[in-house]
């Protein structure tokens, strides 16, 4: 790493101690920016990494609420308004027991480049609560949100922070908390709150964009070397909201998606993944994984173990940060992998983000290549902005615009800056260049 700014990420990490994630996201975007610094040392001087690496406003919060026996919860909720230089704060919310102030900010600041690559004006945030939804009754999950919305409707509004979902933050979720930011501020609010339902200010394409938006990616960076989806064998982790969606693309073009995963064990199905029986089982019966195994023949259920034991030419992660590490990466590569696009954030750890790029595998990183959610999320701003509806072929055209675009310009970035094929460099510079010049422009704030 460039020594000037080596000097200032130990600061940060001084100063942020004990948040591992966060260090982590902080010192890969910091790597990448060396060369940058070279030709811009206006950014230097305007200290737009200090600046960019200590959130506009921290907001941590208690959120009580009552179980279906009668007994009191107490849960921790959070919002991170890292940076508005672009547009509102924006970015999900994550309902998961890990969430801690670290998570949140590793995911806050990866939000603002990605949010920055898409080339929609918005900036970068993110929230959520330690909150666990597994095993909770509807009713329950109701309660949690109304109290979760009760503190957070005074810190977000349509050109303030736009939150939107994340891992354990669906449609359900959305709809509760926009009930109860309704009712309390008394204003059919539209735009305060992304990946609402159709009837009531949503987009389509908005649910399914992540995981199409991330494999869209990787078929752009697959075509760079003359291949494409069409008979490739892909494994995917995680089997949420953006794992299936990836699976139902990349056999919409002709890959094979042999595998999926959850918390508990994954799922092998040589013939290709039944995505109308996945979604039955986790998104209408909010099921486990392991009740596919009896409902489709010739599949394997595994319990525990890791679906990156499995031979793929293309590793979709789509689970959680750090779901993937060096020994897995090291796996995959011996065993044919060309590309890996990742729909989750962060899902790599950095040594299999260095076996990736030494192999010379096609490795498209989440600020980038799992952009597409957030892309949409901005479309359905502009819809609410204007009282419109779109199509659902028309947003889709949109999205796919959208990722073509963030996939070129990280690869012209990165020819730009001299290192060809590196997305990880050509995301990382490309969204901040765009901030770092905001924010020069908008004066020491
Ligand atoms: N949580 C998603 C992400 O990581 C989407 C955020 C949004 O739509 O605002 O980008």
């Amino acid at each position: 790493m460039d020594a000037r700014l080596e000097a200032i990420r130990d600061t940060v990490l001084a100063r942020n101690p004990g948040e591992g994630e966060f260090h982590q996201a902080v010192t890969e975007v910091f790597e990448s920016l060396g060369p940058v610094h070279d030709r811009h040392p206006e950014f230097l001087e305007g200290a737009i990494l200090e600046r960019l690496c200590e959130p506009e406003r921290q907001i941590i919060f208690r959120v009580p609420w009552v179980d279906d026996a009668g007994r009191f919860q107490i849960n921790r909720g959070f919002r991170v308004e890292f940076n508005s230089a672009l547009g509102p704060f924006k970015g999900g919310l994550r309902f998961h027991p890990s969430v801690n102030l670290g998570i949140v900010k590793f995911l806050g600041f990866e939000q603002i480049f990605k949010n920055a690559l898409t080339g929609m004006p918005i900036g970068g945030g993110k929230g959520g609560s330690d909150f666990d939804p597994r095993g909770r009754s509807d009713a329950e999950i109701m309660r949690f949100c109304q109290s979760f919305m009760t503190e957070l409707y005074r810190h977000i509004g349509e050109y303030t922070d736009v939150p939107a979902g994340d891992i354990g933050v669906g449609g359900r979720e959305i709809g509760y908390l926009f009930g109860q930011y309704k009712r309390i501020t008394n204003r059919y609010e539209s735009g305060v709150l992304t990946g609402k339902g159709i009837s009531w200010g949503g987009s389509l394409v908005r649910p399914e964009a992540t995981g199409y938006g991330t494999v869209i990616f990787a078929e752009e960076m697959l075509k760079t070397r003359g291949l494409s989806f069409d008979g490739q064998r892909v494994v995917v982790s995680g089997s949420g909201n953006v794992a299936i969606n990836a699976i139902a693309k990349a056999q919409t073009l002709g890959a094979t998606v042999v595998a999926c995963s959850d918390s508990s064990g994954y799922i092998v199905d040589e013939a290709g993944i039944d995505v109308a029986l996945l979604r039955q089982i986790k998104e209408v019966e909010r099921g486990r994984l392991k009740d596919y195994e009896a409902r489709r023949s010739a599949v394997t259920y595994v319990d525990g173990g890791s679906v990156w034991d499995l031979d793929a030419t293309v590793a979709l992660p789509c689970a959680t940060q750090n779901e993937l590490d060096g020994a897995a990466a090291a796996r995959l590569v011996r065993h044919g992998l060309l590309a890996v696009g990742e729909g989750a954030n962060m899902p790599s750890t950095r040594d299999a983000v260095a076996v990736f790029q030494e192999a010379g595998i096609l490795f498209g990183p989440g600020k980038a290549a799992n952009a597409g959610g957030v892309a949409t999320s901005a479309l359905e701003m502009q819809q609410n902005a204007s009282r419109d509806s779109w199509s659902f072929a028309h947003t889709e055209e949109r999205l796919t615009e959208i990722m073509v675009g963030i996939h070129d310009r990280c690869a012209a970035t990165a020819d730009e800056y001299g290192d060809p094929g590196n997305y990880v460099l050509g995301a990382n510079i490309g969204g901040f260049v765009k901030v770092a010049d905001a924010m020069l422009a908008q004066g020491l704030i």
